[in-house]
């Protein structure tokens, strides 16, 4: 989280809040690191870059036609608390804008929510920064079996995210301890903090 001028959710955060409430608990409330090895699986299967990837995310890339883009874009809102780096901002024709994300592991379904999520806030930060409409999104899974996912957002799926960084700012500020956990008790064997979570 970023503490120096103003607090604003990362990515990772969401993340690891959707993996389990508790876990953004244990780790910003009582600072007890994870140690980065026994890292939950989401995080684990970390991205790693090769030179198939990058074929297959051209090849997925030239699906979407597009007036122009740009790549890498810094985006931060104070209002809507999140920050992050989104791989590629992309404007159309009707004079709406899209994020697209890459995501170098494998499509799954349980992962795909996760993703979801952040990829609709990045098109809320887009939507302020830029001051454009922003309707749909993308994400390239581009490791093995290369897919585009395009993901058209509703009022609801903006209210579900801005809920969700909501109840991770009550985590962190207030020091709440999170009644919610995860459901999947098959996460809780690789959590590192299975022996102190009831
Ligand atoms: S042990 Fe299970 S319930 Fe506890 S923080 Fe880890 S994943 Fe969540």
């Amino acid at each position: 989280m970023d503490t120096e001028t103003s607090i604003m959710i990362t990515p990772t955060e969401i993340m690891e809040y959707l993996f389990c409430p508790r876990f953004t608990y244990f780790f910003n409330c009582l600072n007890i690191s994870q140690h980065e090895e026994m890292r939950f699986k989401v995080i684990k299967g970390r991205e790693i870059h090769n030179k198939k990837i990058i074929t297959n995310r051209d090849y997925l890339r030239k699906k979407i036609k597009t007036e122009s883009k740009e790549i890498s874009v810094y985006l931060a809102s104070q209002k809507i608390k999140v920050r992050g780096i989104v791989d590629e901002v992309l404007f159309f024709r009707d004079n709406t804008a899209s994020p697209l994300d890459y995501k170098y592991t494998d499509y799954k379904d349980y992962l795909f929510e996760t993703h979801k999520i952040q990829l609709i806030l990045y098109g809320m930060l887009i939507n302020e920064i830029y001051n454009k409409p922003v309707k749909k999104g993308y994400i390239c899974y581009v490791k093995n079996n290369p897919k585009l996912k395009e993901i058209i957002f509703s009022v609801n799926d903006f209210i579900f995210a801005k809920n969700i960084v909501n109840e991770i700012l009550d985590v962190i500020l207030k020091n709440y301890y999170p009644m919610k956990k995860t459901k999947n008790l098959n996460k809780c064997i690789d959590c590192c903090y299975k022996n102190i979570c009831d």
